[in-house]
């Protein structure tokens, strides 16, 4: 019987405690991708999950998930509930947000379904973590245990214990900090001080569908592009709400999180855009605002009996849409790894690291340089639309290949 103790109730830690427990879906695609070690899994595993607040909840809109998170949730045995209530996009839409002219669509729909396994959706994140923590109560091999603040841990060659800020203790074999982009895990394990603050404040409003005009309603994730800053929208809860995004780069040196703002302030930031995405950034009347933070890819996740995992691990800007498709693709690699050899655990934890590094360090990478093809103004914007637009269906398959269409979540593979 392995014991784990993963601190935090996210997407990404209720994830791993699924599939470390094995909770999921253990006759589907798990079986084929363990093949040649599914002998070593039996049900010999508990998990508890500490989550700091008194409640394990989740707040905030839409999340969009490529074929590679739902891959992930089908192995958790959560695909086709998740696909059920999400909305299916059917094109990632790219617009100059200046000009208005619409640039190029990336298609979801039939030939990107068939190349990459499934449909590029968006889900209510609080739906979301409500499917997974209810998949968790039903497991009898998951305690959920919320007032439980971890400060830090503590181990020796036999096992590993949290620390709780109220003075108590729990003990497992294995150790997974979840704790997201503050982890308290990480502080001790990797010790690289606060996020990365990017100089970007992203501003969120939800508004109901029927307050938006007909003639703006598609089924798209779509960019609108401009100088220093760009607007993203898509609709959310089976396409009862559209879900605003506007993003500026003005060197906001501070972090923080969800402060309300005027929409004057909102509309005066965004005042050089085209009038279609002016017109749907009029009807936001509640608007909150993040300062965006990122950290660095590191080396090390692991120490001996203890791990990271989602942004705890490798906390990037959202503009892949990819932080929680990779909680998961953690999650489900987890899962496989881990097994009762609980003399095992640091060795399987590296195999882990060495799994899943390259490809989240990439992803990283990869989101802070999109905003170098959605920012510039004048001439390369011009040379951007034209390169853009250029391209085919096929092409812009070809260039989010790695990212959407994985199945084995890491750059070698899951190697045993
Ligand atoms: C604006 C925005 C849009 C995004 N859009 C997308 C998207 O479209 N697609 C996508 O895939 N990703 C998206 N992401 C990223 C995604 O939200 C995160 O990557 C994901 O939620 C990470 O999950 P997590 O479980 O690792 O961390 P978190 O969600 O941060 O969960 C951490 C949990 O740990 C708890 N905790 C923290 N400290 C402690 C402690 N000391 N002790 C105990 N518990 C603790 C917290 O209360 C929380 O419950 C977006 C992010 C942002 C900010």
């Amino acid at each position: 019987m392995t014991r784990t103790v993963i601190v935090g109730g996210g997407i990404g830690g209720l994830a791993a405690a699924l599939a470390i427990t094995r909770a999921g879906n253990r006759d589907g695609p798990r079986a084929e991708h363990s093949a040649g070690h599914g002998a070593r899994h039996s049900d010999g595993h508990q998990v508890i999950v500490l989550e700091q607040a008194s409640e394990f909840a989740e707040i905030g809109a839409g999340i969009q998930l490529a074929p590679n998170g739902l891959h992930a949730l089908d192995r958790l045995g959560l695909g086709d509930t998740v696909r059920a209530r999400a909305v299916h996009i059917d094109e990632l839409r790219f617009m100059d947000g200046v000009t208005g002219d619409h640039v190029a669509s990336m298609p979801l729909t039939g030939v990107y379904r068939s190349r990459f396994g499934n449909p590029y959706v968006v889900v209510h994140r609080a739906e979301l973590h409500r499917l997974l923590l209810d998949a968790c109560r039903r497991s009898p091999a998951i305690e959920l245990r919320a007032d439980s603040r971890a400060t830090g841990y503590r181990q020796d060659d036999s096992g590993a214990t949290v620390l709780l800020a109220d003075g108590g203790q729990v003990a497992g074999d294995a150790v997974i900090g979840a704790d997201g982009i503050r982890s308290a895990i990480r502080r001790q394990l990797v010790g690289d001080g606060a996020p990365r603050v990017a100089g970007i404040t992203v501003y969120r409003t939800v508004i109901p569908m029927e307050r938006v005009p007909e003639e703006l309603r598609w089924n798209a994730v779509t960019w609108w592009a401009g100088p220093g800053r760009h607007f993203v929208h898509y609709a959310i809860a089976g396409g009862r709400y559209l879900n605003l995004a506007p993003s500026v780069e003005n060197g906001v040196t501070e972090a923080f999180t969800g402060v309300a703002v005027d929409r004057d302030r909102v509309r005066r930031a965004f005042a050089d855009l085209d009038g279609t995405a002016r017109r749907l950034l009029a009807l936001g009347e509640d608007w909150r605002s993040w300062s965006l933070v990122d950290r660095d890819p590191v080396d090390r996740w692991t120490d001996g009996r203890v791990a990271l995992l989602g942004d705890a691990a490798h906390p990037m800007l959202h503009y892949a849409a990819q932080g929680a498709c990779q909680a998961l693709e953690d999650a489900v690699v987890l899962g496989d790894l881990l097994d009762e050899d609980t003399d095992a655990v640091p060795e399987r934890f590296e195999e882990y690291h060495a799994v899943r590094h390259e490809r989240t360090a990439r992803i990283t990478h990869a989101a802070r340089a999109s905003t170098r093809l959605w920012h510039p103004a004048g001439a390369e914007a011009k040379a951007r639309n034209e390169m853009l637009s250029a391209l085919s269906g096929t092409a812009l398959h070809d260039h989010v290949a790695w990212m959407h269409g994985a199945r084995e979540f890491g750059t070698a593979g899951v190697r045993r």
